[in-house]
């Protein structure tokens, strides 16, 4: 396992005129040896880019890759030692179940009671044993990707294991399970993973430290609970939760009063906001209804009420924007089209000045 240093930013363009030139903007991150890391964020962000950067099937355009302090920006793949598992299953339709698991090994002549050792753990971790023996041509898509992932973890050895999308083709119950199956894997093994996906619970259930990618640029490193709790950039509050953070745009005054339009929402606790315009960000989770007679309550018009099984997600009208939040399950709901009023300010709540969190 190797400790990943990345210095560098990336083009594909041979003349870089402006940011949008570039795959990857100047970064500067490292992977810890034996982390969990998922790299999240929408299509085209540059993730893709990052992995294989990462191993060595892309030259960063500018910059360094080290692994464990090497330099080894420009060395070729089989040089990395590192092992990938793509979207797709890679395996070999002719092989067993166990020689397909065994086949990185005995490329590197490990001795053959180890090769049986080692599959045998991986096969038990993934719930492959009763398999070991059948023809990998005729298993089910799931269970092929499942032999994929199984490759990708069999060599102790690696700098790496880096996922590129590994579970689209899996059906989402045995998603769900798998998703548990490799954070468990990762805790046992303690190797270095890294994690391409563009779907949020993948990361969060899976990764120790999640890098939310936008346009090139990490907008923010930090744990499933920091991106939660502490978005530091609007783009990672509103990607982050379902729904999203909602976003506000709000105004401090000299006297540290908040207002929204015309009207006065308050002047958050402890928290000396510079005046000027800002965007006021508040989870669903932490929007609350309250009375009219509440200094600061925000009346609201609803526009939608939703079951979503562990609560009730509502929809509201700010003037020209709309907010959710969510109510518990067994809450009685307001009617659509009845006025309600929001508590906007919180221990929760957030202020964004050019989409940076002010701290
Ligand atoms: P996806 O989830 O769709 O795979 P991604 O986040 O992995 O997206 P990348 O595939 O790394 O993103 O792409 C980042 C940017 O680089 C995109 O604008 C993409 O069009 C561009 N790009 C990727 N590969 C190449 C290539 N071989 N040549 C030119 N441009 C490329």
């Amino acid at each position: 396992m190797a400790r990943i240093e990345l210095k560098l930013a990336h083009s594909y363009a041979r003349t870089v005129r402006s940011d949008a030139d570039y795959a990857l903007l100047p970064l500067d991150i490292t992977f810890e040896d034996g982390g969990a890391y998922a790299l999240l964020g929408p299509s085209g962000c540059g993730k893709t880019t990052m992995l294989n950067i990462i191993s060595g099937l892309v030259t960063a355009s500018h910059g360094t890759v080290h692994f464990d302090g090497e330099d080894r920006t420009h060395a070729p793949p089989q040089e990395r030692n590192i092992a990938q598992v793509f979207q797709f299953p890679v395996i070999y339709d002719t092989m067993t179940v166990g020689e397909n698991l065994a086949f990185p090994l005995r490329n590197r002549e490990v001795p053959a009671a180890q090769i049986q050792e080692r599959v045998g753990r991986i096969a038990e971790m993934l719930d492959l044993s009763a398999q070991l023996d059948q023809r990998a041509a005729n298993l089910a898509a799931d269970a092929k990707q499942k032999i994929s992932l199984g490759r990708g973890l069999v060599r102790p050895d690696v700098s790496a294991v880096l996922f590129d999308e590994p579970l689209t083709v899996i059906d989402p119950h045995l998603k769900w399970e798998l998703r548990r199956k490799l954070k468990q894997i990762h805790h046992e093994l303690g190797m270095t993973l890294i994690y391409v996906t563009h779907d949020q619970v993948e990361a969060m259930t899976f990764a120790d430290q999640v890098l939310v990618m936008a346009r090139g640029r990490v907008v923010q490193q930090g744990t499933p609970a920091d991106l939660f709790e502490r978005p530091r950039h609007t783009f990672v509050g509103h990607f982050i939760g379902s729904p999203g953070m909602n976003l506000l745009p709000v105004e401090a005054r000299d006297d540290g009063m908040l207002w929204l339009g015309g009207q006065r929402i308050g002047r958050p606790e402890s928290l000396a906001l510079p005046p000027g315009p800002l965007t006021l960000g508040i989870r669903p989770e932490y929007l609350r209804l309250t009375h009219d007679s509440e200094a600061g309550a925000v009346p609201a018009t609803v526009v939608q009420v939703r079951h979503v099984g562990t609560s009730q997600l509502l929809g509201a009208r700010i003037g020209e924007r709309q907010v959710k939040l969510h109510l518990p399950a067994d809450a009685e709901p307001p009617a659509e089209g009845d006025v309600v009023h929001l508590a906007l300010i919180g221990p929760h709540t957030r202020y964004y000045r050019n989409e940076e969190l002010v701290a």
